[in-house]
């Protein structure tokens, strides 16, 4: 099976983990700092806060922000779940905002119709997230705009998008969020098995993300409420969790890094391929915005319905039969019964329903070889009766 999404690790990498293994620090020791200092670097954030996944880099971002009761988060639809259950965790209530019909991110349009219909009723958000879905930015100029126009902050999930580049600046940066987070899960671009990161410019947020990574636990003398009784003081201030990433998986985080830019021009070349040997089949393939620079963590083309009358289904289960590791990316999260149970109900957001019905998600990695990519476009026309 050739599988949609594959880590890539190499000896150095083997080597740099083992390094860790026989050291005195497996956690807490100065790998994770090193880890955050270069990522923070690459992306030109003054802070970065380390942790063992983007959905307890989302939750902390959250709580940071003082998302709480009685608060609204919106998001993207077409996103991985983790991206709205953040704010539910914060017991905020989620809406979401239909996406854009050619780059399936959130639109910047249908968020300002839906901010000013919110204005109107007293409900207007307190943190948007966007989600740069398959690695390219959102519209963040617009989004930007409107944070300030309407009073909320932004969150981006770039669990995709790390390498990613907007209007010429890494994603991360922070030009137009208060907080970029990212996932180092094992399909995305750079892994360390399960971790994340949020990145910021601000200093009090990524204090208090420090906080809320190590159980609200301070060892600062600065920030406590009481002298310290000795060498041995430390203070719990707020209620944190356990969500630390350990140094073997910084060790690993530093090392992958490193290749971090060669990932994804691989990722970009073969999409590029991609996208010519498709260029004569009834498929719509990625539209890029002419600012941003896409990570290529996913190559989703939609079957073009009006040029073929093959569905998704049938496609995508001819391709999985003939050892092709298609996927779909995303069922639209308000679909999730758990979210249905929150009252949304079928067809809510228009776009992602049209989106969600024609998407596939075809194999891209670094390490994917053109022999097997051709195997995938001569699959696909073979699914598409070509
Ligand atoms: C993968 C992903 C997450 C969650 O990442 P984890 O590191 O697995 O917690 C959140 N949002 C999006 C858009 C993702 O793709």
């Amino acid at each position: 099976m050739i599988p949609y999404g594959c880590h890539d690790i190499d000896q150095t990498d083997i080597d740099e983990v083992v390094k860790i293994l026989k050291s005195s620090f497996l956690t807490q020791g100065d790998t994770v700092p090193e880890f955050e200092t270069r990522v923070a670097e690459h992306c030109g954030a003054k802070h970065a806060v380390a942790v063992n996944s983007a959905t307890s880099a989302l939750h902390i971002a959250c709580l940071s922000l003082g998302v709480s009761s009685g608060d609204r988060v919106w998001t993207s639809p077409i996103s991985f779940v983790a991206s709205s259950n953040a704010a539910l965790y914060c017991g905020a209530s989620v809406d979401f905002v239909d996406i854009d019909p050619n780059t399936y991110n959130l639109s910047a349009d249908k968020l300002r119709d839906k901010l000013e219909q919110a204005k109107q009723t007293n409900s207007l958000p307190k943190v948007v997230i966007p989600v740069h879905l398959c690695g390219q930015s959102c519209e963040m100029a617009a989004i930007h705009q409107l944070s300030e126009e309407y009073g909320f902050h932004i969150i981006e999930d770039a669990s995709h998008a790390i390498g990613g580049k907007y209007q010429g600046m890494p994603i991360g940066g922070g030009q137009y969020s208060d907080i970029t987070i990212f996932s180092f899960h094992p399909v995305k671009i750079i892994t360390t098995g399960e971790g994340g990161m949020a990145l910021t410019n601000n200093p009090v947020l990524a204090e208090k993300m420090q906080l809320f990574r190590s159980h609200g636990i301070t060892r600062d003398p600065g920030l406590m409420k009481h002298k310290p009784h000795g060498e041995w003081y430390y203070e719990q201030i707020d209620l944190g969790f356990n969500y630390r990433l350990t140094d073997i998986q910084a060790a690993l985080g530093v090392s992958q890094l490193k290749r971090l830019d060669k990932f994804v021009s691989k990722r970009n070349e073969l999409a590029n391929r991609y996208t010519d040997l498709l260029s004569e089949l009834p498929v719509i393939t990625p539209f890029v915005l002419s600012d941003a620079y896409s990570s290529y963590h996913l190559y989703v083309i939609r079957i073009d319905h009006e040029h073929t009358t093959t569905t998704r289904e049938s496609v995508f289960s001819t391709l999985r039969e003939n050892g092709i590791g298609v996927n779909i990316h995303y069922i639209p999260i308000y679909k999730q019964p758990y979210y249905q149970g929150l009252g949304f109900s079928e067809g809510y957001c228009e776009i992602a329903e049209q989106y969600y019905k024609y998407a596939i998600t075809l194999p891209l990695y670094p390490a994917l070889t053109e022999q097997q990519q051709d195997q995938v476009v001569e699959m696909l026309k073979t699914a598409l009766n070509i």
